[in-house]
């Protein structure tokens, strides 16, 4: 329901299948207090963000597993990729290590709305520390390496 090269746009199966997602909504939450590490957490969070929204975070949580999210600049097109490993994140150029790197503004958790308040506020209701500092970074200001475009995360991907 989230994939956007599907046969049918994400909006028209939640809209035919409103019913069910609901009810995997309720599974996927449920899920959660299972969780049985932080990389096991951020999949589950993410099926909770999956089955109540289309949010972009929907298929890109899990960018916190992999430590790494890849995207196009808005500003410039450069392929970007935002490194979790350390904190606060760095974004740098796919394939041009010339133009350097530039450090990510966290987010503060009081100015999170939508599906990103709703991770965060799963990653403090299971007591996730690290994944809700990562978090803060994933949904934080980036700024681009090569043209200095400088804008939230999610700005990317609409
Ligand atoms: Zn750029």
């Amino acid at each position: 329901m989230a994939s956007t090269d599907g046969p049918e746009a994400p909006a028209a199966v939640r809209a035919k299948y409103a019913e069910t997602i609901r009810a995997l909504h309720e599974v996927a939450e449920g899920l959660v207090p299972f969780a049985t590490d932080d990389t096991d957490f951020i999949y589950r969070a993410q099926a909770v963000l999956a089955t109540a929204s289309d949010s972009v975070w929907a298929t890109r949580l899990e960018a916190l597993a992999n430590q790494e999210l890849e995207f196009a600049c808005p500003g410039c097109d450069e392929q970007l990729v935002m490194g979790l490993e350390t904190s606060p994140a760095l974004v740098k150029q796919f394939d041009d290590a010339s133009v350097g790197v530039t450090t990510v503004a966290p987010s503060a958790p009081g100015q999170l709305t939508g599906s990103e308040a709703r991770a965060y506020e799963l990653t403090t209701t299971y007591r996730r520390a690290q994944v809700a500092k990562q978090l803060l970074d994933l949904f934080g200001i980036f700024e681009c390496p090569a043209c200095h475009f400088t804008g939230r995360t999610s700005t990317a991907f609409s």
